[in-house]
């Protein structure tokens, strides 16, 4: 087949020479076709642009002009005052910038500015206060309609070349950008072709036509990534042989005999979406989502009871060894009287101990299997796995899902998550599962307290208040970002907040944040002395974590000091108290992940958070929490303050393999694309001639990424 004209080396395209391509090159930029689908970074609206002469006092408006004048000086009470005077056509205004000295070396003389603001008349002249200043090249005319794409630069190259070579390239070459969706799909959705969309928004004449250009190639980037969701879950509903795990009464019966509760309406209803799955005889891929505390692993441990009455193994992976024996435990609780074989395999067996759970596991005699990442590990094979539940999802990689699939038969898989995605989200990370939901906490729950208390005497006052609660039975976490002195940080197992340019702030040094040994310390001999007091963190040995985790379980500690260890799953109803310190440090979703250690008993439960500094932002972040109490409403939040990047507890352009789409800005296409996503895939049509271009583009982009191939 002849190469198309779009997959050309940038090189061969009009004023690009070996030289500018290598510089193309440090922007990702290798061929014709990258160089169309280099979007703009933004776009400079000349046309709203007012004349000098037309400007109207407090109104909003935006003038353009060269610098002609630049001054700096001291005002009377000691600050600076910063002037840049603007001139357009014989007529001036001024920008004024009060104390922000940096900003005079930013200007030039001569250089052409745009400043937006609500000017004022002052001594004869147009003030604007603290304008917001765009600079714009030489080249920045009003030439095409005023409306001029602005683009990601490398030093080397400037704007009115890269808009020239990009201008050039789109004239020649936009009428060759083949589209992948049929016509009639188009005008369906009242879509402009690819082609049309590639000119759109290089050379748009109004900001419509730019966005109108944009949505479409954003579409295409999410419909594609969609598809590839759809035809993998697709491929293992196809995937013969599962199981048959039939639900009976009489098991109902057993199963619910062994809680000493009645399940929720939530519990019910889950287990009903599951059993239905599972009776099915083919591959359930189904996301528990529930907020910490529901009661997800009632219905895991029904799951696999179920799994394990109908003759198969059931698996219980959690992200850590705390949570794995913690699971163990309640399953020792229920089964106490039970003959079901189980078997806990973690990284801490002796190898003795780990060659005779293999062997068990291997052989069909374990029926219940409760472990960690160490449960996928290669030489951990399976006899007859019916169901894997896999707890806290959002601490493991995305892939890890696949791994358990065995030759013969594919498991059921559950994966459950307490890290609430906003919906519109959940629809691409986890958008080839299907969801049961459970939004409803056991009875008798009332939501965590939750302060920010300041440091000084509100903090004595919120420490009186947990020793009196300590003296009434209660019992406290408190929670530290590090170990120790030296220590880095551990606050961050999420990825840290990212600034204003998308850029990750780095942690701040850890010197001024408090660690867990010397909390531990000070509240030992001092405020706590009258209370038995622990100390938990990662890297204390494995049987040593077990004991405190023992003695704080069994209420013999008081007080638990401790490292985000616990954050995910422990379960200690009778801990009602948890204080955090440095709590700017962690991200909100973590920090309402350690809120659900507390309130999960009949106790209310009281949530105090120190911050270490008080900046606006991190107050706002924190005070978040104390507005919401479901985890939902949290996540919400923390997606609009932050990016749906670090919601996921992934770059915004990190896991997820999109091209041009950015989660944040088109959020409103997600549910779109799926939709027609699923349609084209349920309905056959995508398996038609006519979609055979689209298919093809699918899957040449994401068939070895999910594992999903031509046939499926
Ligand atoms: P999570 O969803 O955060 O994993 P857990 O499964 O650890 O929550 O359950 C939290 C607590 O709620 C546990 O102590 C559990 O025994 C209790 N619980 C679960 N279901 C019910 C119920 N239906 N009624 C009363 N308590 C329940
Ligand atoms: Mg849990």
């Amino acid at each position: 087949m002849d190469e198309s004209p779009l997959d050309r080396s940038i090189q061969f395209i009009k004023g690009v020479g070996p030289q500018r391509a290598a510089l193309l090159g440090r922007l990702g930029l290798q061929t014709v076709s990258d160089l169309l689908f280099n979007l703009p970074r933004d776009l400079l609206d000349l046309t709203q642009v007012t004349p000098m002469g037309s400007i109207v006092e407090g109104e909003s408006c935006q003038v353009r002009g060269r610098v002609v004048d630049l001054d700096a000086r001291p005002t009377r009470k000691g600050g600076t005052v910063t002037g840049v005077a603007i001139e357009a056509h014989g007529q001036y205004v001024r920008g004024i910038w009060f104390n922000q000295p940096w900003i005079l070396p930013k200007f030039r003389f001569n250089d052409c500015v745009l400043f937006s603001g609500k000017p004022k008349r002052r001594a004869g002249r147009w003030e604007f206060s603290s304008p917001h200043v765009q600079w714009l090249d030489p080249d920045d005319t009003d030439a095409h309609g005023g409306v001029i794409p602005r683009y990601h630069l490398t030093e080397g190259l400037k704007m009115p070349e890269m808009r020239r070579i990009t201008r050039g390239a789109v004239e020649e070459f936009a009428h060759l950008v083949p589209d992948p969706l049929p016509e009639a799909c188009r005008a369906e959705l009242e879509l402009p072709s690819l082609a049309q969309a590639v000119r759109l928004v290089h050379l748009p004449v109004t900001v419509e036509q730019f966005q109108q250009g944009l949505r479409r190639i954003v579409h295409q980037d999410l419909l594609e990534f969609q598809l590839g969701l759809s035809l993998r879950r697709r491929a293992w509903q196809r995937t013969a042989m599962a199981p048959v795990i039939p639900l009976t009464a009489k098991v109902d019966a057993r199963i619910r005999r062994l809680f000493p509760f009645p399940f929720t309406g939530g519990q019910d209803r889950a287990i009903r979406e599951i059993c239905h799955d599972l009776g099915l005889g083919r591959a359930m891929h189904r996301l528990l989502q529930a907020d910490v505390g529901a009661g997800k692993t009632v219905v895991a441990i029904y799951s696999l009871l179920l799994t394990v009455a109908a003759g198969y193994q059931g698996v219980l992976m959690a992200p850590t060894e705390v949570l794995a024996r913690q699971h163990w435990q309640t399953l020792e609780r229920c089964l106490a009287h039970s003959r079901v074989e189980r078997v806990l395999l973690t990284g801490q067996l002796t190898p003795a101990e780990r060659r005779e759970a293999q062997e068990k596991i291997r052989s069909g005699q374990a029926q219940l299997i409760v472990g960690t990442q160490a449960l996928i590990q290669k030489d951990v094979s399976f006899g007859r796995l019916g169901l894997v539940v896999i707890d806290e999802q959002h601490r493991f990689g995305v892939r890890q899902r696949a791994r358990f699939a065995a030759d013969a038969i594919t498991p059921h898989t559950l994966v459950m998550t307490a890290t609430p995605i906003p919906r519109s989200l959940c629809l691409t990370q986890f958008g080839d599962l299907d969801l049961s939901l459970m939004d409803e906490l056991p009875p008798g729950r009332q939501p965590v307290s939750t302060h920010i208390v300041a440091t000084g005497p509100q903090q004595t006052k919120a420490w009186e208040f947990l020793v009196r609660k300590l003296a009434a039975g209660r019992q406290a976490y408190v929670v530290c970002p590090r170990i120790e002195g030296e220590e880095e940080s551990l606050a961050m197992t999420e990825p840290p907040a990212t600034g204003e340019d998308g850029t990750a702030v780095a942690p701040a040094p850890p010197a001024n944040t408090s660690s867990a040994e010397q909390v531990f310390k000070e509240l030992r001999t001092g405020l706590l002395k009258d209370f038995r007091v622990g100390l938990l963190h990662g890297q204390l040995a494995g049987e040593h974590k077990q004991e405190i985790m023992r003695l704080f379980r069994a209420g013999e500690l008081q007080a638990l000091v401790s490292t985000t260890v616990i954050e995910v799953g422990v379960d200690v109803p009778n801990a009602s108290l948890l204080v955090v310190f440095d709590a700017e440090r962690f991200g909100l979703a973590q920090l309402h992940q350690l809120r659900g250690r507390v309130g999960r008993g009949v106790h209310q439960g009281y949530c105090f958070l120190f911050p270490s500094s008080a900046t606006p932002e991190s107050q706002k972040r924190l005070e978040v929490l104390v507005r919401h109490s479901s985890g939902f409403e949290v996540a919400e939040a923390d997606f609009r303050l932050r990016g749906p990047g670090d919601v996921l507890g992934t770059r915004q352009h990190g896991d997820l393999p999109l091209e041009s789409a950015d989660l944040f800005r088109d959020a409103s296409l997600l549910p779109t694309t799926r939709d027609q996503a699923q349609e084209l895939v349920r309905s056959g049509r995508l398996d038609t001639p006519e979609y055979a271009p689209l298919k093809q583009r699918v899957l040449s982009r994401f068939g070895e990424l999910m594992e999903i191939s031509g046939g499926g």
